[in-house]
């Protein structure tokens, strides 16, 4: 079975996606550090996992340029423990000096889907919709529609929403999980992960950096 650490990265970001759960909780994610880092081998081999996620924070690709040595020694603790590697990020094109195993983008609106492309024929791409107050299950439909017709989109997951209480959302609940598994994967915030941020590791994502 997969097991999955997620590096929570905080290089800063646009913060203009409207269910912003940093933005709207005030969380304080650390910033990253090349240093942050010394600890995820260790922490890899410990807890067996096979996947490392790069997620926020803010988004893992935002400065990317600014941030290449940081990268560096991610891709080569990635290497030297043979992970598989995934980013979740709201910014659609990827760098061309890295790659990853799987992309999952995060979007909020039907016409960002155009512009999704896959980078390498090996890429697993996803894309991901928090479900906000706006969404109907006309536009659910067509979600989901275009990434059934799409060759570059392979998943589609409808994510909950959580609100600026850290408390979780129903919107469109019971039509998404009518569909799961079947149409789309519908997530809720069950908070089971294994985080790891600058050298520590978490297992609920609102206490980080706490
Ligand atoms: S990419 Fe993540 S951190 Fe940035 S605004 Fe969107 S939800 Fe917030």
């Amino acid at each position: 079975m997969d097991k999955y650490i997620s590096v929570i990265t905080n290089f800063g970001c646009h913060y203009t996606c409207p269910y912003c759960i940093v933005r709207n909780n005030n969380l304080h994610i650390p910033k990253s550090t090349v240093e942050g880092l010394d600890n995820l081998e260790k922490e890899i081999r410990r807890n067996n996992c096979n996947w490392i996620s790069l997620s926020g924070g803010g988004d893992p690709l935002w400065n990317f340029k600014y941030n290449l040595e940081w990268y560096a020694k991610f891709y080569m603790i990635a290497l030297r423990t043979h992970m598989h590697t995934e980013v979740h990020t709201s910014i659609i094109s990827i760098p061309k000096e890295i790659s990853f195993d799987r992309v999952v983008y995060h979007l909020h609106d039907l016409k960002q889907l155009q512009f999704i492309k896959r980078n390498h024929d090996e890429e697993i791409v996803r894309v991901v919709f928090v479900v906000t107050k706006n969404f109907t299950e006309d536009l659910i439909n067509r979600i989901a529609v275009y990434c059934h017709n799409s060759d570059e989109i392979d998943e589609l997951s409808f994510r909950q929403m959580v609100d600026d209480h850290y408390q979780e959302t129903d919107y469109c609940k019971d039509y998404l999980k009518a569909g799961h598994q079947k149409l789309w994967w519908y997530i809720e915030q069950n908070d089971y992960n294994l985080y790891y941020c600058e050298n520590k590791v978490y297992t609920e994502y609102r206490r980080i950096g706490e």
